[in-house]
């Protein structure tokens, strides 16, 4: 089994034997009730009747069994869906709303992620390019942390651009290449950041280590040039189906850990088709939502999702965001257990009144955005080498993110300075000779992934300050409740 090459078509090996999750790509974020209905039956009928809404802002199907994946394709081509692509490759862009919904957007970001699509679908694969297109300086998709191009509208038709966002084990703030392009513009950015990083990027690199290895300004004038060149592209619709103002306001379900079961994601499209426009967007902190809902009607769309077990978000705490955590194969810890101790002691503070985002990743890798995150987890694991069973061969320098690792007198020897606990030399040693240590969360405080002008501690994105490491579930949670009654 070639488990890259079903990375490349959206399908991730979990942790358990022959265990696998389907990527669903949704189209700027967004999936109308009859696709998203089908994914929820998919879910029921070949994995474990659970969906989770990630970061990357779309539907994702865990356990999946290896000899079952074709037929969920099959199907899912049925109603139009394709799998997204994991790995090192251009990734489905994040997309906030169309302006015709968000009363904050200046200008809509999704004709320019329809545009973008043009890369998904002809990338060439090499190097993970992640974007992001919001339609206001708000950010509410984390461009300059969460995308190696991230476009912000700043006025009608208009975006400043950020390159080089990305979190994990080497996290980096995009730093600001342009301001003010026009979106056919903004297309050719990416298309010379792409010609760039696939000229003279090394194997794997992105544009974080463009910029780090050949400078801002290099990267800055390679994607800036010839602006006026036009690209020849070929625009594809999302689910949106809005032209018109749309009116009343997103209704936003809480889905602790970005966990939904099938019966309630067959409520959230019946609720869109009913009460909504007939779509779903998915958000970046894994809460499904629902446009267009009108406001007198919210007590009856609330009765009717307490009917399944859901909630909305209609107070302080955004939803509690993890990633796969212990599902997936690098997850050091059960962050998605965690999260739901966390929202368990919320209730029992009485404190859902304060505007506090929290996130728990399984590594730190932190997919679930714990680092810009007012409260962020994630696991982290001490690898100790057995000398003895050590033959030398390098492996496990090769895979070290941060170099932490070199080769002495035939033996690895790992820098505990540099070393950022994330489990990736465990897992490459084909010998076994790289073992678990201590185990336990970090925890990083102040995270910020947008921008608000009202942020008391600073409006601008920033990392969390890490304030501890390896505390056991138990530590962890007293620290939460600490902070909560701090923040
Ligand atoms: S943060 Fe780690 S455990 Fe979570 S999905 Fe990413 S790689 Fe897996
Ligand atoms: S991969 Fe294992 S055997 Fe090879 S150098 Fe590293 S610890 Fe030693
Ligand atoms: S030494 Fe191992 S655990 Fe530490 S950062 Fe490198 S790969 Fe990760």
């Amino acid at each position: 089994m070639d488990l890259e090459q079903l990375k490349r078509g959206g399908v991730v090996k979990l942790k358990e034997k022959d265990q696998f999750s389907v990527w669903v790509r949704a189209v700027c974020c967004n999936m109308d009730a009859v696709k998203f209905r089908k994914v929820a039956e998919l879910a029921e009928r070949y994995g474990r009747g659970i969906i989770l809404l990630t970061t990357r802002q779309f539907p994702i199907i865990p356990f999946v069994h290896f000899n079952d994946l074709e037929a969920v394709q099959r199907e899912l081509k049925e109603v139009n869906l394709m799998l997204d692509r994991c790995g090192a490759r251009v990734r489905n862009s994040d997309v906030c709303y169309d302006s015709n919904i968000c009363p904050l957007a200046v200008t809509n970001p999704l004709t320019l992620g329809e545009k973008l699509d043009e890369f998904w679908q002809k990338d060439p694969g090499g190097h993970k390019i992640k974007t992001s297109i919001v339609g206001c300086p708000k950010q509410c998709t984390s461009p300059r942390v969460l995308s190696d191009i991230g476009f912000v509208g700043v006025a009608p038709g208009r975006f400043d651009v950020y390159v080089g966002g990305r979190l994990g084990l080497r996290p980096f703030i995009g730093e600001k290449m342009a301001e003010g392009l026009n979106e056919e513009e903004c297309v050719r950015v990416v298309k010379n950041l792409l010609d760039f990083i696939h000229r003279s990027g090394r194997e794997g690199e992105r544009s974080a280590d463009l910029i780090n290895r050949l400078g801002a300004e290099q990267v800055r004038q390679e994607i800036t040039k010839d602006l006026a060149e036009k690209v020849d592209y070929k625009p594809y619709a999302c689910d949106t189906k809005q032209s018109e103002k749309i009116g009343g306001t997103i209704l936003r379900i809480r889905a602790t850990a970005g966990e939904v079961t099938s019966a309630q994601a067959q409520t959230i499209a019946d609720i869109a088709e009913k009460y909504g426009k007939g779509f779903i967007h998915f958000a970046v902190r894994g809460s499904a939502e629902i446009p267009g809902v009108k406001e007198a009607l919210i007590a009856e769309i609330k009765s009717e999702l307490a009917k399944v077990g859901l909630g909305i978000l209609d107070s302080g705490i955004d939803n509690l965001q993890s990633c796969f955590g212990e599902y997936c194969t690098n997850g050091i810890v059960d962050s998605r257990g965690l999260l739901k101790k966390i929202e368990k002691l919320i209730a029992r503070l009485g404190l859902n009144d304060r505007d506090i985002k929290i996130s728990a990743a399984g590594c730190p890798n932190t997919c679930a955005i714990s680092p810009i995150s007012d409260i962020g987890f994630w696991g982290v694991i001490e690898p100790i080498v057995a000398m003895e069973k050590c033959n030398g061969c390098g492996i496990c320098a090769k895979a070290c993110k941060v170099n932490a690792i070199e080769l002495k007198d035939g033996k690895a020897v790992i820098d505990y300075k540099k070393c950022k606990w994330c489990m990736d030399c465990i897992n490459a040693c084909p010998f076994e000779s790289i073992a678990g240590g201590k185990r336990g969360y970090a925890v990083a405080v102040g995270g910020r992934g947008g921008y608000s002008p009202a942020d008391r501690r600073g409006g601008e994105t920033r990392l969390g300050k890490v304030v501890a490491e390896f505390l056991s579930e138990a530590e962890a949670l007293e620290l939460a409740e600490k902070l909560l009654e701090e923040i």
